[in-house]
């Protein structure tokens, strides 16, 4: 999900606001940024860094030109120090966590004296990702800040991280922008106003999901999807066909699909339209029934691979719905 270089437009105020209260000689120690949208949020953390670190800046703009500037465009800045998921040298895979080691060799940058300016900052990036013990390793840094500090936690899911951490922290949320801004983004992606509706109510309002899913024709497929599954209850497709149809896609692409139908026969049968509207027609068991199924999905499918097992998983989960939907209601 890249989007260049260039700070997303609903992100801005986050750099606005820590400005303003630099100039007011008001930044807190340790900030929680929660964002809602699911980009990458690199972008803002080096911007947000920038600006702060910047020693002539002009506006909220960074000059680009003064020493700090130059060194942070090279990585090179003392002052600054972002820990993210790592690249494993051998499998190429990215991490799944944040590990210790990593805090840690933060945490010693951090008593290291400043290099350029008053301020130094540390940023963790996705947050949520610290394991138990990276939280802990944190812990005692949130408590007990050293001077002159900026500690960012940027996260996509807030809930995932520690109390302990939570609470120590000033939280910030970056919230999903309007529909206006959110179409304006999109056209400049090349998504026109025609298929960019279709596309944020797939996302649920996120701007970088809409994009992510139209560049992948996730319409076409859920297109597909709805004819073949009508197929599927009919008893015209096998299960077995349908998995494998399926597992063609990527898997979080297939995920999406699985919720989208149980979602909408959630809906239906709990007697509440999709709209909120009640319905006359309720069906308690079959509505637990799709709801107990609806969290046990989840767990089944949740891999990022397409092979064997996610298929079989696939097809238990299509056949309990279906045995779900055909289901005499009592
Ligand atoms: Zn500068």
């Amino acid at each position: 999900m890249e989007a260049g270089d260039v700070l997303l437009p609903w992100q801005a105020p986050v750099i606005e606001r820590a400005l303003a209260l630099r100039q007011a000689e008001q930044l807190p120690h340790a900030v929680m940024i929660d964002l809602a949208d699911r980009g990458d949020a690199t972008v803002l953390i080096h911007q947000l860094a920038q600006a702060l670190l910047c020693h002539t800046p002009r506006e909220h703009t960074p000059c680009g030109a003064c020493e700090t500037c130059r060194l942070l465009r090279a990585g090179t800045c003392g002052d600054f120090g972002l820990v993210t998921l790592e690249t494993d040298d051998k499998t190429k895979k990215l991490s799944k966590n944040i590990k210790i080691d990593q805090i840690r060799d933060l945490i010693y940058q951090l008593n290291l004296t400043r290099q350029h300016g008053a301020l130094k900052i540390a940023a963790i990036y996705p947050a949520e990702r610290m394991n138990t013990a990276s939280a802990n390793a944190l812990l005692k840094t949130l408590e007990e800040p050293a001077a002159g500090v900026l500690l960012l936690l940027v996260t996509h899911n807030r809930g995932r991280i520690p109390v302990t951490v939570r609470s120590r922290c000033q939280q910030w949320s970056v919230p999903l922008p309007d529909r206006a801004l959110a179409d304006a983004w999109l056209e400049g992606q090349g998504i026109g106003r025609d298929v960019a509706e279709t596309y944020l109510d797939y996302a649920r309002g996120d701007p970088l999901l809409a994009a992510d899913l139209a560049h992948r024709g996730y319409a076409e497929l859920v297109q597909e999807f709805k004819r073949d599954f009508a197929q599927f209850m009919r008893g015209e497709l096998a299960v077995a066909e349908l998995a494998s149809k399926l597992n063609q896609s990527d898997a979080d692409l297939v995920r999406r699909l699985i919720d989208m139908i149980l979602r909408a026969y959630s809906f239906q049968t709990s007697g509440v339209s999709a709209d909120g509207d009640s319905q006359q027609t309720v069906d308690r068991a079959r509505a637990q029934a799709l709801q107990r199924l609806y969290g046990r999905a989840g767990s089944q499918l949740a891999t990022d691979e397409n092979n064997l097992d996610f298929q079989l998983q696939l097809e238990d989960v299509l056949i309990s719905i279906k045995q779900i939907l055909s289901r005499r209601p009592n």
